[in-house]
């Protein structure tokens, strides 16, 4: 007898799709959407919120990501989660955010950081919920896995996104960090644990660089070692967010008899919402920068915003020997502890030479690269992440086309599928 043919057809499992609205091709404003199901049935969950902050636009310095694809593609995120506190990745929520009105995951830095934004824009909301790193959480089909990772600011995560039958690794910003100073080494096994993963949205930003980035362990040994041979007053600028580096410079100045004093608004927001979450609690008293000129040089160490050569800050107006309570000159250093954003070269520039032209020695990361430390991982992080988790796909964001293609470059080295669309 012959039996009648049934043919199953196999549901056809609905798509997981990557829609970067910004980060990807360019360094800054991060926001990447995830949407899985198709229709009007489909969902969608942003992750990072960030802005672009470009010196060398006077008129237009803060850039937010242009939310018109979603307006045109009728999407509303159901969540927004954030990987960490740096501006490039939560800067834009204040503007883009209030259309959504969707719940914000965050860590609890990184919460902080926001609440503080929106509190300035007038915006009050429950909205923002504290998750805190390797924890999980689900939004419509969506799980989510808070994985720590080391970072330039502590609570950094990479997001395990399980959706279907797709499993994707976001790395968000990271590096490899035997001695991160705050917080714990990334754990080979977590990550071991997750291969293998279909896909990497993965940190691009130095895939063009042989090697591994410093620890922040390193630079703070190189930054006590250097402020101990200063002898006069000592300004070290960094990133007001590195809370591992500011940690770093105030136990070197309290063990060479210095007292520490800081200047820039965002660096005095940042260590005090960092003082309210426990971290920094070691660190020495701090000095109003009003009582500065009544120290001896070799009792005054400052750290300050203003790296990047921004116009209003406070060592723009030291380098014009325009600062209200403290003047410099020769017998005096600047470290700046930071790298240069591309973009803000000329402006550095101009500061330093103002720097040099009071006398000041200025310590940089040309003549001491090793006062400094990238957050982000180079070629051998890039092998040793990707040795773990067995990525089939990746697909490389934040970065410029020559990181993204060093980044792919790499991914074939190692097996891993990298197409260009
Ligand atoms: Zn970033
Ligand atoms: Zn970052």
């Amino acid at each position: 007898m012959l039996k009648p043919r049934v043919q199953i057809r196999p549901r056809r499992r609905p798509p997981l799709r990557f829609l970067p609205l910004g980060g990807c091709g360019e360094i800054g404003m991060n926001l990447s959407l995830y949407g899985h199901g198709e229709g009007p049935e489909a969902v969608w969950i942003a992750v990072d919120c960030g802005m672009m902050i470009r010196q060398d636009l006077p008129d237009s310095p803060l850039q937010v990501p242009n939310p018109s694809t979603l307006d045109a593609l009728d999407i509303v995120p159901r969540a927004l989660v954030i990987t960490h506190g740096h501006e490039d990745h939560i800067g834009a929520a204040a503007w883009l955010w209030p259309k959504w009105g969707c719940p914000i995951h965050a860590t609890p830095l990184a919460a902080g950081l926001l609440r503080a934004k929106f509190n300035e824009r007038g915006l009050v909301t429950d909205a923002i919920r504290v998750i805190e790193p390797g924890e999980a959480m689900e939004t419509g089909p969506f799980t989510l896995r808070f994985l720590p990772v080391t970072h330039s600011i502590p609570e950094s995560c990479s997001l395990l996104i399980a959706v279907g039958e797709h499993r994707v690794l976001h790395t968000g910003d990271w590096k490899l960090d035997p001695d991160p100073l705050l917080g714990a080494p990334i754990s080979p096994t977590t990550f071991r644990a997750l291969a293998p993963v279909d896909l990497v949205v993965g940190d691009s930003t130095n895939a063009p660089l042989p090697g591994d980035s410093r620890s922040e362990g390193e630079v703070a040994r190189a930054l006590a070692h250097t402020i101990a041979r200063c002898e006069g007053r000592v300004i070290v600028s960094c990133f007001a967010s590195n809370l591992a580096r500011i940690l770093a410079i105030g136990r070197a100045a309290e063990r060479c008899g210095r007292r520490v004093s800081l200047m820039g608004r965002s660096m005095e927001r940042m260590v005090a919402i960092a003082r309210g979450l426990g971290y920094l609690d070691d660190f020495p008293p701090l000095v109003p920068s009003s009582d500065l000129g009544y120290l001896p040089p070799e009792e005054v160490l400052v750290i300050a915003t203003g790296s990047q050569g921004e116009s209003r800050a406070a060592l723009q107006r030291l380098a014009r020997g325009r600062h209200r309570s403290l003047e410099l000159g020769p017998g005096d250093s600047v470290i700046f502890s930071a790298k240069a954003i591309p973009g803000n070269e000329l402006l550095i520039e101009r500061l330093k030479k103002g720097l040099r032209h009071q006398g000041v020695e200025v310590l940089d990361e040309f003549n001491h690269p090793e006062l400094h430390a990238s957050g982000h991982p180079a070629q051998d992080e890039l092998r040793t992440l990707y040795g773990w988790i067995r990525p089939r796909y990746l697909l490389p964001v934040h970065g410029e086309p020559r990181h993204q293609q060093a980044h792919r470059d790499i991914a074939e080295e190692l097996g891993i599928q990298a197409p260009l669309r």
